[in-house]
Parts: structure tokens; sequence; C-alpha cells
């Protein structure tokens, strides 16, 4: 993902940030901000201050951007303390695309510093903030990931947990086909699950997660569904509103669904058996505006006679569009079923192939 740091513009359309201004959104709060001509001053999209007229409204990524256009914060909604925050989990991507692609080196809190061009200590507490995990954990959790997508088979997984010291019990349901695997107790009891949904042009996107990672995407046609949805699935969990995080997590989904970045490589905290998480890691290979067939999955990953296994495990996933489950059709093209609704998973694959066609 491209950071908003050197870019005055936000990652999202005029009239998506107008929406939210005129419903004093605060789940973009660090988004964008706001400044109005008339009066010179920007704000928050949550501000209350009265909204100005359409035309008097310039949308900025950052506080920095509005000041270098020579607005003012408001001393109402103090939006200058709203970009710390979206500056911070910008950074943080960065860093976890960092380790990804430096992932089996030996990343040590100072030689992140130097390479981050921060102090040690704010990198760390920055780190934790926003991803709630520390880089060490996050490389640790990325590296098993990354290790289990490369072996077949369950006795050499299970070597390869032990190795990394998960416990026994994880070896049916590795829950840490995102992230480790004690975050993840049955029924999600006292586990705290933040959660968001946003309007999107499929309906209504649900994204919630744990402090370890993006535990469900879901699609659906109206907010309050999909909200009782997750009450079913999670129903010992302790429910709560979206953060500064996970509302940067939407914002990146959002952008991905709009064609206007691709999608981060944002942490999963599932719960997979082994087959289900070597699936799940193969369908995250296939490229925006191609598909593959359940059949080619299943060669992909060494087991050409389990094709029904593999449509059982793309109608388990959990998280629509981060393990694109929707890029996977029958032998011949018919488009098979999907958890969130063929018409959806038709819809799609059109704008993902068009947007191919117009990249050529
Ligand atoms: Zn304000």
């Amino acid at each position: 993902m491209k950071t908003a740091t050197g870019n005055s513009a936000p990652a999202l359309s005029a009239a998506r940030c107008w929406q939210a201004v005129l419903r004093r959104n605060r789940w973009f709060d660090g988004v964008f901000v706001y400044g109005v001509r008339s009066t010179g001053i920007y704000c928050r999209p949550s501000c209350a201050a009265r909204k100005p007229q359409r035309k008097q409204a310039q949308f900025f990524a950052l506080p920095a951007s509005a000041e270098r256009a020579g607005y003012r914060a408001c001393l109402r909604c103090h939006p200058q303390r709203s970009g710390e925050d979206a500056v911070a989990a910008e950074r943080v991507l960065e860093m976890c695309q960092y380790i990804d692609a430096h992932i089996m080196e030996r990343l040590t809190l100072g030689y992140l510093a130097l390479v981050f061009n921060l102090p040690a200590r704010q990198l760390a507490k920055m780190f934790r903030q926003v991803a709630g995990l520390t880089p060490q954990q996050y490389q640790a959790a990325a590296r098993l990931n990354q290790f289990k997508g490369a072996v077949r088979g369950g006795a050499r997984i299970t070597t390869a947990m032990h190795a990394a010291g998960f416990s026994s019990s994880s070896r049916l349901y590795s829950a840490s086909f995102g992230l480790t695997p004690r975050s993840y107790a049955r029924g999600a009891a006292g586990q705290r699950i933040w959660q968001h949904v946003a309007r999107c042009y499929l309906g209504y996107v649900l994204v919630a997660a744990t402090e370890r990672g993006v535990c469900a995407v879901e699609l659906g046609a109206s907010r309050s569904a999909l909200l009782r949805r997750m009450r079913a699935e999670f129903p010992q969990a302790h429910l709560l509103p979206g953060d500064v995080r996970l509302r940067h997590w939407v914002a990146a989904i959002l952008r991905d669904l709009t064609g206007r970045g691709p999608v981060a490589a944002l942490p999963l905290d599932v719960r997979a058996s082994v087959f289900q998480a070597q699936v799940w890691r193969a369908l995250q290979t296939i490229p925006s505006g191609e598909t593959r067939t359940y059949q080619q999955v299943a060669v992909g990953i060494g087991r050409p006679r389990a094709v029904r296994a593999v449509a059982q495990a793309c109608a388990a996933n959990p998280v629509a569009l981060l393990v694109p489950c929707h890029r996977v059709v029958r032998a011949g093209g018919a488009l098979a079923g999907y958890r969130w609704g063929v018409a959806r998973k038709q819809a799609l694959l059109l704008r993902e192939q068009r947007r191919k066609t117009q990249r050529k």
C-alpha cells in the first residue's frame, strides 16, 4: 500500500469524504481532514461544528497538508491530533511490509529503528499501539505462516509448529493461519473483537479484528444483518466499535474494492485446519483479475484428488476479499457458489477483470 505521507489527497474519493463529513462519521477521523475555504479552518470529519456548503470544503489526507494549504486547526476538534494516529498507522503498515519482505533476517528493534529513522522506544510503542503486538511477535507469526505455506503434509507441519513453540492442541486447529493460536479460544470467550461496517458497491462490508489480526470480513445487504451474524459467530466475545487500527484496515479494504490500491497484507487471526490454511494461502497467490479452478488449486497444493475438499475450504473462508475465494471457479468457468452470494462474486470478478484490462 502506498503511504499517504507524501500525498495531500486522501485515499478516498471526495464524494465519500463529503458523505463522512455530512454524517460526522467518527470512523473517518484520522483517515482525512477537511478545510473550509470561507473560514480558513480545518476539522476532523466528526467535528461538531456547523457543516459548510459542499463547495466550501476541501479534503486532505493529513493535517500537515491542510496546514500547508493555509488552513488553521479547529479549536473544537483538534484535527492535528487525529493526523498523528493516521501517520502512525501508515508507518506501522510500512513496517509490517518491510518485515514481510525480510522475513528470515534477524530484525532487532535497533535495526528497525535505523531503517525507519525513529528512536527504538518510539518505534516499539507505535508498533504496539497500532498492531497490538511487538515487531518480533509479528515477525515470528509471519515466519511461521510462510513456512506453513511451503510445507506439504501434516506431520511436517506439526514438527514445524512444535519447533515454533506451539502446543500439540494446535495440531488439528492451527488458528495460526494469521497469527498465534493462543488468541483464539472456543466461541472467542472473553475475547475483545473490534468491528466496523462500511458501505461498498457490494452492499455492506463488515470487518472484525482481534488484537492480533482480522478475524472476519463479511459481505451483506444490511448493517444490522451483518452485526447479528457477528454476534452469532462470536457469542462469548466482547464486541467493540472499531479503533483507529481497524479503521485503517477498513479503509485499505475499501481502497482495494474501488481499485484505488491493492489491499495491504493485513494480519489475520482466523481458525483454520491445516488443510484449510494450505488452501487459503494458495488462494492469496491468485492475482486480481484472474481465476483458478478448484482442480487447479488442488493440484497447486499437491492434493490433486482433493477437489471437493478445496471447494469446502473455499466455502468456509471467514475473511472475504483478504482470502480471495471469489477467484476460484468451476472447470469450464461456471462461478459455482459464494458464501456471500453468487451475484457478489460475479460483480467482484467483473470489476477485477476490467481493472486488469485497463492496466494493460
Ligand atoms: Zn472542528
